[in-house]
C-alpha cells in the first residue's frame, strides 16, 4: 500500500516509515501541516496516519480540508494523551480510526490493513477473487489454495489491480502507488512487472487484460461482476 506519514516529531516518523516500508509497504513522510494538506490536494494514497499537533497547520485542519474536498482517503489519527478532547473532534470530522501514541507497532498496522479494508474491499478478511486469495496480514498468495511466491513489487503491483478490480489502473497510477517520491520506476519496468504478475496468474481464473492506451484492468474469467 501507498502510505503518507505525517509526523514532526522525527523519531517516530523514522521509525514509523521504516516499520511500514519493512513490510512492504511504499512510504512517504512529511512533518509539516500545510504540506500535507498541499500534498493531499494531488495526490492520492491508500491511507494516511496523520497527527495532532503539526507545525503551521494543525492535524486537525489537514483532515477537515481533505474531507471538504470529499475525499475519502482513509486517515488514521495519532494523539498525545493530552490531546483527547481532539480526538473526538477527530473523528467527528471524518478520520477513519485514532491511536493514542506510545503505540504498539504491530496494532497500528493491523489498524492500518483494516481501514484500507473497509475504504476499498468492503468488511471482508483477506482479498479474494475467484480461486486467488491475497492474505494481507501474512503477505501471501494463494491459487485455488496453494501457496505462490511473489516478490514484494510483484505483491505490490497485485494489490494494487485487487484493491481496485473491476477498475482501470493506468501506468502513472501504478507508478505512483509503487513509488515514494524518492525514486521512480520506468513504463518498461512496470510492464515487465505486471508481465511476471500475469505469468504467476496462469492457473487462476483471474487475468490482468491490457486496455490499450488507458491501463490494465483485473477481471475474474466468466464472472464479469467478480467475487
Ligand atoms: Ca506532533
Amino acid at each position: 500500500m501507498r502510505l503518507l506519514v505525517v509526523e514532526d516529531d522525527p523519531q517516530i516518523a523514522d521509525g514509523l516509515s521504516r516499520a511500514l516500508r519493512r513490510n512492504g509497504h511504499v512510504v512517504d513522510v512529511l512533518d509539516r501541516g500545510l504540506s500535507a494538506d498541499i500534498t493531499l490536494g494531488t495526490q492520492d494514497f491508500d491511507v494516511v496516519i496523520l497527527d495532532l499537533g503539526l507545525p503551521d497547520m494543525d492535524g486537525i485542519d489537514v483532515l477537515r480540508r481533505l474531507r471538504g474536498r470529499e475525499k475519502r482517503t482513509p486517515v488514521l489519527v495519532l494523539t498525545a494523551r493530552d490531546e483527547l478532547a481532539d480526538r473526538v473532534r477527530g473523528l467527528d470530522l471524518g478520520a477513519d480510526d485514532y491511536m493514542v501514541k506510545p503505540f504498539e507497532m504491530d496494532e497500528l498496522e493491523a489498524r492500518i490493513r483494516a481501514i484500507a479494508r473497509r475504504a476499498h474491499a468492503g468488511s471482508g478478511g483477506d482479498l479474494v477473487v475467484g480461486k486467488l486469495c491475497m492474505k494481507l496480514a501474512q503477505r501471501r498468495i494463494l491459487v485455488d489454495d496453494a501457496p505462490v511466491e511473489f516478490s514484494p513489487r510483484e505483491f505490490a503491483v497485485l494489490e494494487i489491480l485487487l484493491l481496485r478490480r473491476g477498475r482501470v489502473v493506468s501506468k502513472a497510477q501504478l507508478q505512483e502507488q509503487l513509488c515514494a517520491w524518492d525514486s521512480a520506476l520506468t513504463d518498461g519496468a512496470i510492464e515487465l512487472y505486471v508481465h511476471r504478475v500475469r505469468r504467476k496468474l496462469e492457473f487462476s481464473d483471474v487475468t490482468i487484460r491490457t486496455v490499450r492506451g488507458f491501463g490494465y484492468l483485473l477481471e475474474n474469467n466468466g464472472h464479469s461482476g467478480d467475487a
